[in-house]
């Protein structure tokens, strides 16, 4: 069966790898000249099995205010309000609840421990090395109230075998040296032994390359996808700007922009821009071996290759970049005021990059099957896209071959029990 991918960033390059994988014939057509060039290209490059913690939540709520002045450094709310972000608002505060967040983060808990497992054996096909690290993962935690909350997720952690332990400042420290050339102050630390890092955009890059040469699938560039091909019930593959590709099914992996296409075809996804931030510059002389996250000031920072990579920030304002330079500025001087020795922050060649986090209410990625015969999605992975990809990958090839057998070509349809989403993909 030929399928076409749509959109060639992380979550689009591993859902065609394992497509491949499971016999398929695949095209993946993005309107970049390459891939990874949108949210998967410069993220915070966690791979956070073990921190799934969703947006949604009480502690957010606590934050709205704030959020709401303008005086909330970390996230920005100047989106262009329209129906769409209203039905997203709504649903998002509907999943703010303790119980709704729990179990949000306890699902992609359980899909990311699925993707460790997915990238260790992915790791021994890839020609080379993608900047991957065992570097383990310290949550640095400014209040007592922040380290009880850590405390209760942790007990839950525990029962399920995963390590998030909370240990003092001092225990972190010994962890890693770096810390004590922070400022803080700091009440506490949460230590995921268990995380790792690496660079998804060199990871999609290998990936690209082994798909071509090993599964001969085609990657079609610089073609922007206008529409979807439709029959009926059933979509016979994509308009794009330089002219239709037909497909025995469609696979719509557009991150962020997924939303703008399914609503052509009647679709409304709720999933929604959330705009980020990093910087890649030169490491300093306390630069962090393990990846750190300063919770309270929101930012993260790791090793990458031989730089740092610092990344933080959620800001609704559509797709905009109207605040860009003001922005990394700000991260900029907060990193610096954490940690003044951590990175080169004055160099003249730091990269600055921003990318757009697609965020459903839930936190959780779409994945399954559409009301449309032969459309799928697997989209909306937020803030742990990177982590999620291989699970949510492997979650789709399993909604497209129902009872074990391959999607077929005329189209039978997907029994809806077999493969709902993980969030509803409302009609
Ligand atoms: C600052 C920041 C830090 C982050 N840190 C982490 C982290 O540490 N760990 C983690 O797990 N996740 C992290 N994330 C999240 C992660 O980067 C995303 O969830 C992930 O990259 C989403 O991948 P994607 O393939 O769905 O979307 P994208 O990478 O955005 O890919 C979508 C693709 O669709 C293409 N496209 C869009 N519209 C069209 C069209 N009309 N025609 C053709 N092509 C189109 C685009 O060109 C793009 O290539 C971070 C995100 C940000 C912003």
């Amino acid at each position: 069966m030929h399928v076409a991918v749509l959109g060639a960033g992380v979550v689009g390059v591993t859902t065609a790898h394992f497509l491949a994988e499971a016999g398929h014939d695949v095209s993946i057509i993005d309107q970049a000249a390459g891939v990874a060039r949108e949210c998967s290209l410069a993220n915070g490059a966690q791979l956070s099995y073990s921190y799934t913690e969703v947006m949604a939540s009480p502690s957010f709520l606590l934050r709205l205010p704030g959020l709401m002045a303008g005086t909330d450094a970390a996230i920005r709310f100047r989106p262009p309000i329209n129906v769409d972000l209203v039905r997203w608002g709504l649903a998002f505060l509907r999943q703010c609840t303790r119980g709704r967040a729990a179990a949000n983060t306890r699902a992609n808990l359980d899909m990311a421990l699925r993707s460790a497992e997915l990238l260790q054996d992915l790791r021994g096909k890839l020609p080379a090395d993608f900047m991957y690290r065992e570097a383990g993962k310290l949550i640095l935690l400014a209040t007592q109230r922040e380290v009880d909350d850590a405390r209760r997720a942790s007990a839950v952690k525990a029962g399920l075998g995963v390590r998030a332990d909370v240990i003092s400042i001092e225990e972190a420290t010994d962890i890693e040296p770096a810390i004590a050339a922070m400022t803080g102050p700091y009440a506490g630390a949460v230590y995921s032994p268990g995380d790792d890092v690496g660079d998804s955009r060199e990871f999609s890059a290998l990936l690209a390359q082994r798909l071509k040469k090993r599964h001969g699938a085609r990657f079609i560039f610089d073609t922007p996808i206008t529409g979807l091909i439709r029959e009926r019930g059933a979509v016979l593959g994509v308009r794009t700007a330089n002219g239709d590709i037909e497909a025995d099914a469609v696979v719509v992996c557009l991150g962020a922009w997924s939303p703008a296409l399914l609503s052509k075809v009647g679709i409304g996804l709720l999933v929604t821009p959330a705009r980020g931030y990093s910087l890649t510059l030169p490491p300093g002389p306390a630069m962090p071996t393990a990846s750190v996250t300063d919770f309270g000031r929101r930012f993260v920072m790791t090793r990458l290759g031989g730089n740092a990579r610092i990344a933080g920030y959620a800001d609704f304002v559509g797709f905009s970049t109207h605040k860009d330079a003001d922005r990394l500025q700000r991260l900029i001087a907060t990193a610096e005021a954490a940690a003044p020795q951590a990175a080169d922050y004055g160099h003249a060649d730091n990269q600055a990059w921003g990318g757009y986090r697609p965020l459903t209410p839930n936190g959780r990625p779409i994945v399954g099957p559409t009301r449309l015969d032969g459309l799928f999605v697997n989209t909306g992975h937020g803030t742990l896209g990177w982590t999620l990809a291989f699970a949510s990958a492997e979650k789709l090839v399993d909604a497209m071959a129902p009872h074990g057998h391959s999607y077929r070509k005329d189209r039978t349809a997907i029994p809806a029990t077999t493969a709902a989403p993980s969030s509803s993909v409302s009609t």
